[in-house]
């Protein structure tokens, strides 16, 4: 199987020596509901999954939870509402929504408030190594000090900094030998959560936490890090630093997986611009499998436009109907659907940089092929189990249809 890494902007053989694929996903910050575009992300992170398994490969997948965060606290105040349980209560919805979706939970779901200690651990050895100095009971990473920083978003300076500011960064904090230097741990606020540190009071940065979390639980080094394409700097590129110069291992990640951008009404979807379609909502109209196949029919490294929904998840759902229909229906006869070519084609698809939509579009074959067989009074058990199970790989369920 080949897949595109972002890190040499190139498609790649995936190899693995142990037979096993460690995986990491940066998961939410809890403080909003799940949109079109986080499905797109996770749904295609969990196609990836299910297909080096269908593969005969093992996988180990983690998925932190960002439970505490600038965008956090903001809300938490907005709403009047404690910090920590809309945390816990945003999470909880999206774990429903993606349990709805037959999105597989992780091995590892992680806090990040409940790994503190291994972030500090981590910030202590970036210090002791040089990669990051204290100020004013703050700890930042020092770019200055890495001549590989920024080797995941090829940027220049200027482009690097532009795009942090956008992302949340603060150019102007007196404290920071440079503007680009990013916090490791932040010094405690007025009426902010504070865990004690060797620096004193305060909380870590949003970054830290993936290197910290992705280190205690898959090693030095993962095979494929996943996450949406808006994360590749700053904040998977702080990532890479922090980690490999605090390991001393390279690389940190074996290939980057970038999951592209949803848009609507013309605009990426997002809270701030507030064009977004809510998982929970299009759930009350179409199925999970509905839902499923509308977004398998997108290539997870191509933006694409949600204007259509309405019509692209009827066909979704009126595909996936027959399907099941299909599966449902007595298949023995006499002569034999051969269903190899299609499972062949299918396999080729998705060997050629997870290309689901044509992947899909074989499944779609198959699906006439075993039409056609059963009106003839053909066999088609054994194209009944190859539909089922390859569907199964892009997460469907195609349920009998009669059993309610
Ligand atoms: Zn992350």
């Amino acid at each position: 199987m080949k897949l595109y890494n972002t890190l040499t902007r190139d498609l790649e053989p995936v190899t693995t020596s142990d037979g096993i694929f460690r995986m990491y996903i940066c998961g939410v910050t809890p403080y909003d509901t799940t949109h079109l575009g986080h499905a797109f992300n996770f749904v295609c992170f969990d196609i990836l999954a299910r297909y080096l398994e269908y593969k005969g490969y093992r996988t180990v997948r983690v998925e932190n939870v960002t439970d505490i965060d600038d965008d956090i606290l903001r809300q938490a105040k907005k709403v009047g509402m404690r910090w920590d349980e809309l945390a816990r209560e945003e999470t909880r919805k999206y774990r429903a929504d993606m349990r709805a979706l037959n999105v597989r939970p992780p091995d590892h779901y992680v806090w990040a408030t409940q790994e503190i200690a291994a972030m500090q651990e981590m910030i202590s050895t970036l210090l002791e190594r040089g990669y990051a100095y204290e100020k004013n009971g703050s700890v930042y990473y020092d770019v200055r000090a890495d001549q590989d920083f920024g080797q995941l978003a090829k940027m220049g300076y200027a482009d690097m900094l532009a795009t942090a500011n956008e992302r949340g960064n603060y150019p102007d904090d007196p404290n920071k030998r440079d503007p680009l230097d990013f916090v490791l741990w932040q010094a405690a606020q007025p009426g902010e959560p504070t865990w004690d540190s060797p620096w004193g009071k305060g909380r870590p940065g949003w970054h830290i936490e993936c290197s910290a979390m992705s280190t205690r639980y898959l090693g030095p080094t993962v095979d494929i890090h996943a996450g949406g394409a808006d994360l590749i700097f700053p904040h998977h590129d702080c990532e890479i630093a922090q980690s490999e110069h605090s390991s001393g291992v390279k690389p940190f990640v074996r290939y980057w997986f970038h999951v592209a951008m949803v848009r609507y009404q013309g605009e990426k979807m997002s809270k701030s611009l507030g064009n977004m379609l809510f998982v929970k909502d299009l759930l009350e109209t179409y199925s999970a499998d509905a839902l499923r196949l509308y977004l398998a029919k997108h290539h997870y490294r191509e933006d694409w436009s949600a204007d259509d929904a309405e019509q692209g998840l009827e066909e979704a759902q009126a595909q996936v109907t027959r399907w099941a229909e299909l599966l449902a229906r007595a298949g023995a006869g006499e002569h034999s659907l051969d269903p190899e070519p299609y499972e062949k084609a299918f396999r080729a698809a998705m060997d050629d940089d997870l290309d689901t939509p044509r992947a899909v579009g074989h499944l779609e074959s198959l699906a006439n092929a075993i039409a056609e067989c059963l009106e003839a009074g053909d066999d088609v058990i054994a194209a009944q189990v190859t539909l089922r199970t390859l569907a199964g790989v892009l997460g469907l369920r195609l349920e009998d249809p009669h059993l309610v």
